[in-house]
């Protein structure tokens, strides 16, 4: 199995190796889905080629922070990552093959729209090395597609995913969303709904799934209608059976809070980052965090598409390193990177040692240990034989409450 470093007997290993992810964020879209706060802009025609060159300028004079670690990931996430030209994608990923140092990446995921994929470039997604494709699919049904406002039919991600598999895709991964009522439409029919695109994906067979809750953006088209009194959202008992139904329509065993699969396709991607190790995002918006010895440096680029490539133009002109424009940077102290590992690591199902996970941050487990016991008293978390403690399924179910009472057990300030 392949995330044997991450998992050794059903336990996040807290120790895994010297390894850092790299995430490329691809902020365009054709148009805006109708729930959608992501960092995403519609640019016409896209910037495929400067994007790229720029995403490369922005790598070149950051990698050396990483320089300590493997790569381990790569993960080109959007806005619509399928929008850039395969000539595009294969020049970056040669910029990572010919940069020195940096190992062939274990996993290298690209996220793609259902309307984007068939049978061409899946062939060549799959020459350019890809192991992995996340496809946005949200329903596999028509009308639930158009009220999110997404511009591919349930057919078409049918298809999609049958392409991959033949041209020979193991880890073709569905996101899909729940908790969408049509208006006109009753509980129990948006849950009929949400039932129907649960079976149609089991039975095309995917190694993973996301399922994310519906949530209102401020400003997003659909929080608009929800201000003005269309309801748009499911009540809470219909969003429970919702969620309580996706295990076992799907046949796949939920690992964390929002995923799902049949034992063989967890995300290294995201393992990574649940298990704290550092990460170089590029791009718009992207974030970063490593290791320095001041402590834990997080850091994320400002999310205007337009002035980063602005920035990168007026770099080449002065033949400078092209650093882009940050919307902010932040050092988190041992305690704080504790608090939030714990919390990470409590929305999965595996086990994981309060106790291993401190030592490895030089941190003070002390003031968690009350809230940790808490969390036991309450049904949220289960204490093993060996040391380790593992989210119930109460605690994956009211997994907020389970993040405030651990985030209790933090320092004040950073
Ligand atoms: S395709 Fe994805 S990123 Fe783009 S608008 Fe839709 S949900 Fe947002």
């Amino acid at each position: 199995m392949r995330n044997t470093l991450f998992i050794t007997k059903g336990r996040l290993d807290p120790l895994a190796k010297n390894a850092f992810g790299l995430y490329i964020h691809v902020p365009f879209c054709l148009r805006r889905c109708l729930y959608c706060a992501f960092a995403s802009s519609v640019l016409r025609p896209i910037p495929s080629h400067l994007y790229t060159l720029a995403l490369i300028a922005e790598a070149s004079s950051k990698l050396h922070h990483f320089s300590q670690y493997t790569l381990d990931t790569l993960y080109f996430g959007g806005g619509t990552p399928s929008l850039l030209d395969d000539h595009d994608i294969a020049l970056f990923l040669d910029f990572i093959a010919s940069t020195q140092g940096l190992a062939t990446p274990r996993e290298l995921t690209l996220e793609a729209n259902p309307e984007h994929v068939s049978p061409a470039r899946a062939k060549s997604w799959k020459s350019l090395g890809f192991t992995r494709i996340s496809l946005g699919i949200q329903a596999f049904d028509d009308d639930t597609l158009k009220f999110l406002g997404r511009k591919h039919s349930s057919t078409q991600a049918q298809i999609a995913v049958d392409t991959l598999h033949q041209a020979g895709f193991d880890e073709v991964c569905i996101d899909l969303i729940y908790g969408a009522q049509i208006p006109g439409d009753s509980p129990s029919h948006a849950l009929h709904r949400w039932a129907h695109s649960l079976k149609t994906a089991q039975k095309l067979a995917p190694a993973h799934a996301s399922c994310y809750e519906l949530t209102l953006e401020p400003h997003t088209p659909l929080w608009t209608r929800h201000q003005r009194g269309s309801h748009v959202l499911c009540d809470d008992d219909t969003l429970a059976t919702m969620m309580q139904i996706i295990p076992e329509t799907l046949n796949m065993p939920q690992y964390e809070v929002s995923n799902y699969t049949d034992g063989s396709a967890f995300s290294a991607h995201n393992l990574s980052c649940w298990m704290g190790i550092p990460y170089l995002g590029i791009g718009p918006a992207a974030h970063s965090m490593h290791i320095a010895p001041q402590g834990v440096i997080r850091r994320a680029n400002a999310p205007d598409v337009r002035a980063y490539l602005d920035d990168f133009q007026r770099a080449q002109t002065l033949h400078a390193p092209f650093s882009p424009a940050e919307a902010f940077a932040e050092t988190l102290s041992p305690q704080m990177h504790l608090a939030e590992r714990l919390i990470l690591a409590a929305r999965t199902r595996f086990a994981w040692n309060p106790a291993d996970i401190a030592r490895q941050l030089g941190a003070d487990l002390t003031p968690f240990l009350p809230h940790l016991k808490r969390a036991q008293t309450l049904g949220l978390l289960e204490s093993r034989h060996d040391q380790t403690l593992r989210t119930t399924p109460k605690g994956i179910r009211l997994n907020n409450r389970l993040d405030e009472i651990l985030f209790d057990g933090a320092p004040e300030t950073t």
